[in-house]
């Protein structure tokens, strides 16, 4: 979940042992803020007495803490080792997070990431552990972030957000789940990819936002509603089953669905069978208010990311094709209500069957849930440089409109 980033590794005087204590020398007064380690062993610091000292404004704002520095926003997303500054996410060493009722921001908020952008303005002594402020001229630099065309290690720039979406949950346990372990459903293992494949999206420099991380349900015309604006693309978990009949246990193998009117009789099964999760909801979802599939459908605004789906795909399913033992049953066209009211490329993956017993012991085996999540990860980052070499401007990508 680490990632340095390169112009990080560049900055000079990080030292080796961690501070107690950091002294904050401003123009109006001292004030010495106290270093601690969170629960995962990163460096932080109490953000309220900070952000005082540095005579500076913090605003919480969705899973956002905002903190306002000599005039220049820094946002933080608490809980995941990212800030966006200047247009950019950013990787950092470790996340902001809350314990108890403080807000804490990361250490290298202040040894790294204050002095850099901010360097006419604050100067960091590492052996004494002292941000000092410059008196005189405060001009900021604000551009140098936009102007530093910065590589993360995955060779993407920063900046691009995705949404994973584990299927099911809650009341809606999806497939029973047949060949997996007892009292193992589908609902289980789709959260159990989902926070794998966010692992290891993150692991190459790309923010994650979950449609669920615990057992809980989300109304399906609601999930698309997480990859809207500050999003890119959008990626849904399943697993696949058949009804019992004869043979249906031979039935096995992996497929990536994107958004369009079904084009198969099986296309037709598997998206009813997950369209039929909204029989668990209650209340309207915005997918019925608009009228069903058909009128979304035909909607220009998803057309247009119809080409973007189907190679995004493509590309996933040729990804799962490197992981999975089973049989690769290619890419399909289906009208699945998750992927409707997505406004980004958007698929949904049938990791495998849960009515097939190699494929069951596959999708419940920690190893191949790894390599799994991998692979999908992998196809997200070859998606994502295609769309930068397209576009030639994905230093934010990730926020653009
Ligand atoms: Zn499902």
């Amino acid at each position: 979940m680490i990632v340095q980033l390169a112009l990080a590794a560049a900055l000079a005087g990080s030292p080796t042992t961690l501070p107690r204590e950091v002294t904050i020398a401003a123009v109006r007064g001292e004030a010495r803020i106290p270093v601690r380690t969170d629960d995962a062993g990163s460096p932080v610091m109490p953000a309220a007495p900070l952000i005082a000292a540095l005579d500076g404004r913090l605003r919480l704002d969705g899973g956002w803490a905002e903190v306002v520095v000599a005039d220049q926003p820094f946002r933080f997303l608490v809980g995941a080792p990212l800030y966006l500054f200047s247009s950019q996410l950013l990787p950092l060493a470790g996340p902001a997070s809350v314990q108890g009722d403080s807000l804490f921001l990361p250490y290298q908020f202040v040894a790294e990431i204050l002095p850099y952008y901010l360097a006419e303005r604050y100067r960091w002594d590492p052996r004494r552990a002292r941000l000092e402020e410059l008196r005189g001229r405060t001009t900021t630099l604000a551009g140098r972030a936009a102007s530093n065309p910065a590589r993360l290690p995955s060779g993407l720039r920063p900046g691009h957000v995705v949404t994973v979406d584990p299927g099911h949950g809650g009341v809606d346990p999806g497939n029973p789940g047949v060949f997996f372990p007892r009292g193992t459903h589908e609902k289980d293992v789709t959260l159990q990819i989902g926070l794998l494949l966010r692992d290891e999206l993150e692991r190459r420099g790309i923010a994650v936002r979950m449609t669920r991380t615990t057992d809980t349900l989300i109304a399906l015309g609601d999930r698309g509603g997480y990859c809207t604006e500050a999003c890119d693309l959008f990626v849904s978990l399943h697993v696949n089953s058949l009804a019992r009949r004869r043979g249906y246990t031979d039935v096995r193998g992996f497929e990536t669905f994107f958004l369009a009117e079904a084009r198969t009789e099986d296309a037709a099964r598997v998206a009813k069978m997950e369209n039929d999760a909204v029989r668990f909801e209650t209340g309207p979802s915005p997918a019925d208010a608009a009228g069903g599939l058909d009128f979304i459908v035909k909607d220009l605004q998803l057309n247009e990311h119809l080409r973007e789906s189907a190679r995004l795909a493509e590309l996933v399913q040729r990804g799962l094709d490197g992981a999975h033992t089973s049989e690769n049953r290619g890419v399909k066209q289906a009208g699945f209500m998750v992927l409707t009211t997505a406004r980004r490329p958007a698929v949904l993956v049938e990791m495998g069957y849960s009515t097939n017993p190699q494929d069951g012991r596959l999708l419940t085996t920690p190893t191949s849930q790894k390599a799994l999540a991998a692979s999908i990860a992998d196809a997200v980052v070859e998606y994502l440089r295609e769309y930068e070499r397209k576009t030639g401007t994905a230093a934010d990508s990730g926020i653009r409109r």
